[in-house]
Order: C-alpha cells, then sequence, then structure tokens
C-alpha cells in the first residue's frame, strides 16, 4: 500500500471520524485550517516519539496510537488549552497495513477520548517515528505559564506518579504478574489532565505536564520562576491500583502525564470539590532557589534539580 492509498483509506477517515467544530478544513489540501474564536489565542506544540527512544522497538500499534497522542496532548492540559486539531508526521520502515490499520485505531480511540481532530500529516519512508503538532485555544492571556510561581504558594500534583516508570520491567514480560496492572494501565494508556488544565485557568499560577520526573518537571517551573521549593516526599502519592511505585520512580520516573501544578491556598479554596479532590498537596514554594526535600523522618535533603531526559547527554 503506497503513501496516497494509506492517506485515502486510513488518515482521511480518521479525520472525519474525530473532526472538530475549529478545524475548518482538514486533510487533502496543501495546510489545514483552524477557527481560532475570538478573544482567544492558539496554543501548539509538537513531540516527536522514536521508535527505540521513546517506545520499544515491536511496540504494540493500538497503543502506540494512544500513547504519542496522550503525550502530545497532555502538553496543551499543562497549558490550559483545549484541544482542536492536531497534524501528524509519521515516518514508516514499509507500508504494512494492518500495522498501520492498529495504529489509526489507537489514534481514534484517543482522538475521541481527548476531544481532538486529526487535520493533516505527512507520511514518508525511514526508521519508525511519530511526529505529532497539537493545537489548542485559550481565553486570551489565560495559558498557564511556568513562570507564575511565587514564594507561600503551593505545589500540586494531579495524580499518583511513578506508574511509567515502574511498568519498565514489565512492559516486555509474557505474563506481568497482577501487581503490575496498574503500572502497565499507566504506560500504555496515559490520561492527559485537559479537564483539571481547563478549570485551573485563573487559578494556577504555574504548571507543567509531568513527562521526565516530578523533580525535573518541578525544577523547570522554579528556574522559569525564579524560586524554590521544599517539596515532602511521603505527600507524594504513588499507589496505583493497590501496588505503590517506590519513591525514586514517583519522583524520578518520566512518562506518567500528571500535572504539577503551583497555586495560591486561597485558589484551593475556590476550586469546585471535584478539582481539589483531584489534587495532592506534595509541597510548597519558597523564596530562593533549590529543591529541598523534607523527608517524614526530619531529615533535610537538598537535591540539585535534575535537568530531565537529555537526549544528548554524554556526546
Ligand atoms: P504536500 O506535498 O503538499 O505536503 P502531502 O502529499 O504530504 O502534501 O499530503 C497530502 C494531503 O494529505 C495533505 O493535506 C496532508 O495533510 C494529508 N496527509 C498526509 N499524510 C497524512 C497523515 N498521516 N494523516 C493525515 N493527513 C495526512
Ligand atoms: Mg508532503
Amino acid at each position: 500500500m503506497g503513501e496516497f492509498e494509506l492517506i485515502r483509506t486510513l488518515f482521511r477517515p480518521l479525520a472525519e471520524a474525530t473532526w472538530q467544530d475549529g478545524v475548518v478544513l482538514g486533510p487533502g489540501d496543501d495546510c489545514a485550517i483552524q477557527r481560532v474564536p475570538p478573544g482567544h489565542e492558539l496554543v501548539f506544540s509538537i513531540d516527536t516519539l522514536v521508535a527505540g527512544v521513546h517506545f520499544p522497538a515491536g511496540y504494540d500499534p493500538v497503543r502506540l496510537g494512544w500513547r504519542s497522542l496522550a503525550a502530545a496532548v497532555s502538553d496543551l492540559a499543562a497549558m490550559g488549552a483545549d484541544p482542536v486539531c492536531y497534524t501528524l508526521a509519521l515516518t514508516l520502515p514499509d507500508a504494512d497495513p494492518g500495522w498501520a490499520k492498529s495504529l489509526v485505531g489507537g489514534l481514534e480511540e484517543a482522538s475521541r477520548a481527548f476531544g481532538i481532530a486529526l487535520a493533516g500529516g505527512d507520511i514518508t519512508r525511514g526508521p519508525l517515528t511519530l511526529t505529532i503538532q497539537v493545537h489548542g485555544t485559550v481565553p486570551e492571556g489565560q495559558a498557564i505559564r511556568r513562570s507564575g510561581a511565587r514564594s507561600g504558594e503551593l505545589v500540586a500534583v494531579t495524580g499518583p506518579l511513578g506508574g511509567a516508570a515502574a511498568a519498565l520491567s514489565w512492559l516486555e514480560a509474557a505474563s506481568p504478574p497482577a501487581s503490575a496492572e496498574g503500572f502497565l494501565a499507566r504506560y500504555h494508556r496515559p490520561q492527559p489532565r485537559c479537564e483539571l488544565g481547563r478549570q485551573l485557568r485563573g487559578l494556577a499560577t504555574a504548571a507543567i505536564d509531568i513527562s521526565d520526573g516530578l523533580l525535573a518537571d518541578l525544577g523547570h517551573i522554579l528556574e522559569a520562576s525564579g524560586v524554590g521549593a521544599e517539596l515532602e516526599p511521603g505527600r507524594v502519592p504513588r499507589n496505583f491500583d493497590g501496588t505503590q511505585a517506590t519513591l525514586d520512580q514517583a519522583l524520578n520516573g518520566g512518562d506518567d502525564y500528571e500535572l504539577c501544578v503551583i497555586l495560591p491556598h486561597s485558589a484551593l479554596e475556590q476550586l469546585p470539590g471535584s478539582v481539589a479532590d483531584s489534587l495532592w498537596v506534595v509541597g510548597k514554594v519558597c523564596a530562593g532557589s533549590g529543591l529541598r526535600l523534607m523527608h517524614a523522618d526530619g531529615v533535610i535533603e537538598e537535591v540539585s534539580v535534575p535537568m530531565g531526559y537529555d537526549h544528548f547527554r554524554g556526546q
């Protein structure tokens, strides 16, 4: 099956099945067209996933479709943006129609779940790589940036952490134990927190999605905001269907796609109960710089903020 055949039989139908109101023109022309409602801004981000780096070579294509789109949409969630549409640049070693059909199945499920439409793309031949550009909108001036955290505010996360990292050792297992199911679900089907991001607009002063690990991603907020933080490791949720990720996995493991949110005390009181119930306060922002872990036994550990995964480290 050639490039145009793949587009005609798989990707255009996917675009039609997932169409959203903001898409004026989908695949088929030189560009797609997106409508940005008056008083709104376009928020966009691009992510590339390379086989063997971001997912195991030979990874199930249905899961790959879900996971790739979830990881991309998570960046919109972190900004408090409403997802509208995405483009997909696909590099394939060969045009295996069965594999592509499964990928499209995973993408369709995720597109519907997150309310985002396929609006266009590109197909090339080469080592398996997916690049997804997601587009969303926010009311003017309301995107939640990394730079707004202020001393005295709270650090919160939107769910348990470390599950995707804990899943890594079970990914290739033929029959993983039942205790690993919660971890594996988190790895295979991350849930971008779009609804929470939307509800936090105007209340959170900073946010980031946790793709590289809580310490690394919180570190980006601290750096962008020019502040420090104290974190209580004992308060970081890490329970997945009754099985705990280790503290190291919860603090340093990537790929969970929960949000790390900074907000003043007063905002916590203004939030609807359902949103407040989805936030775990794990620390507070302080003046100065650096990140301190306040352990339950009274030990205070100064951590040098890890910079996150660096593809070129050591080169
Ligand atoms: P061009 O040569 O102008 O870049 P292409 O031949 O790459 O156009 O693509 C033709 C049309 O098919 C475009 O509208 C493009 O958005 C769409 N398209 C190509 N690949 C995909 C894909 N993987 N998913 C959705 N649409 C696609
Ligand atoms: Mg092209």
